[in-house]
Order: C-alpha cells, then sequence, then structure tokens
C-alpha cells in the first residue's frame, strides 16, 4: 500500500552566505553548486525522508539573510514545525549573530517544536574559526537539544540533520 507522507515545515535561517541554500540543495537534490547567488525571498524544496514506517514530506523554505521581518514572510514561518539555525564555522560574525536569529525565532515562532543548530561548512577545517565545542555550548544554552556541523560541499551530516528533524516531527505528532 502507498505511504501517505505526512509534511513537515521546516524554516532555516542564518546569515548570508553561510550555506542555507547549499544544504537545502544538498538534502532535496544531492548537488553542491560553488558559485552563490544572493537567495531573494524565499526558496523551497520538498524532498521526501524515509523514516521505517513513515514517510516525512520535509518542505524546506531557505530564507534571504536578514528578512525575517517582512510582514510577507511572517506568514510562511510562523507555522514551521523546525527551525535549523546556520552559522559558517569560517566565520566568526554568523556564529555571533546566532543569538539574533534565536530573538527573531522567539518573537515570530514561539510554539516551534524543533529547532536545531548548524555550524555548516565543516570541510574548511583550516580556515576554522568556531570550534565545535563552542557550537556545542552554544547549543546547550539555549536548551536546544541537536547541534550539528555540516559540510553542504561534502554532503557531511546533511542526512542526520534532516532524519533528526524528521523523526523529531513524528515524535511530535
Ligand atoms: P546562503 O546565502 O546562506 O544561502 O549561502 P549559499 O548556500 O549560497 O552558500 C554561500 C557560499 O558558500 C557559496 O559559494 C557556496 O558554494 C559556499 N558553501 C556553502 N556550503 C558550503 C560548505 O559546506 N563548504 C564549503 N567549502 N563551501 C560552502
Amino acid at each position: 500500500m502507498e505511504k501517505i507522507p505526512s509534511r513537515a515545515k521546516v524554516l532555516i535561517v542564518g546569515d548570508s552566505a553561510t550555506g542555507k541554500t547549499s544544504i537545502m540543495n544538498q538534502a532535496t537534490m544531492n548537488i553542491f553548486d560553488r558559485r552563490y547567488e544572493k537567495t531573494i525571498g524565499i526558496d523551497f524544496r520538498i524532498t521526501k525522508w524515509d523514516e521505517g514506517k513513515e514517510l516525512v514530506t520535509l518542505q524546506i523554505w531557505d530564507t534571504a539573510g536578514q528578512k525575517l521581518y517582512r510582514p510577507a514572510d511572517m506568514n510562511y514561518f510562523h507555522k514551521s514545525d523546525a527551525v535549523v539555525v546556520v552559522y559558517d564555522i569560517t566565520n566568526r560574525e554568523s556564529f555571533e549573530e546566532v543569538d539574533k536569529h534565536f530573538n527573531d525565532i522567539e518573537k515570530l515562532i514561539p510554539y516551534v517544536e524543533t529547532i536545531v543548530l548548524c555550524g555548516n561548512k565543516s570541510d574548511l577545517e583550516d580556515d576554522r574559526q568556531v570550534s565545535y565545542d563552542e557550537g556545542k555550548q552554544l547549543a546547550e544554552f539555549y536548551g536546544i537539544p541537536m547541534f550539528f556541523e555540516t559540510s553542504a560541499k561534502d554532503d557531511a551530516n546533511i542526512s542526520s540533520l534532516f532524519t533528526f528533524i524528521s523523526n523529531s516531527y513524528l515524535e511530535s505528532k
């Protein structure tokens, strides 16, 4: 019998150029594009994640850097089931801005079930400016159960990240 997928809405936030679009592309299409195009507005893709018995459809929304407050965007945001906050491990400033993104989430999506912190570009070890432990401690500080370092380029931990989100979604239903 055909499995009927449950649909979870996943929002990806974080500073520009941290790799939000690349994470989404890797998760949904297994591609990595080296060119950088600033995301304008909101993009979304759907991917199906087979979690044993149940299929979860993840509707992944990729946001453009600083635009969380645009009223038109708020309609998309406030029914999110999960939010991924992304920083770039080679860019300290993007890590320091995580705080601002958390404040936005608290104001705009106060009842979101799952929040995940994600330090992206883990393949660029030589340029690292934020340690793994700092990322983990920040996640703990915010009471977030899950912290991942990922590489959208090497497809490292991307499926773990979305598998975690799919499982959390199924558990919370
Ligand atoms: P966004 O603005 O947050 O959506 O960032 P993009 O996904 O457009 O990525 C910004 C730049 O970082 C692009 O040049 C990507 O190719 C690059 N990038 C994204 N993820 C990774 C990664 O995991 N490793 C490396 N080395 N580069 C990445």
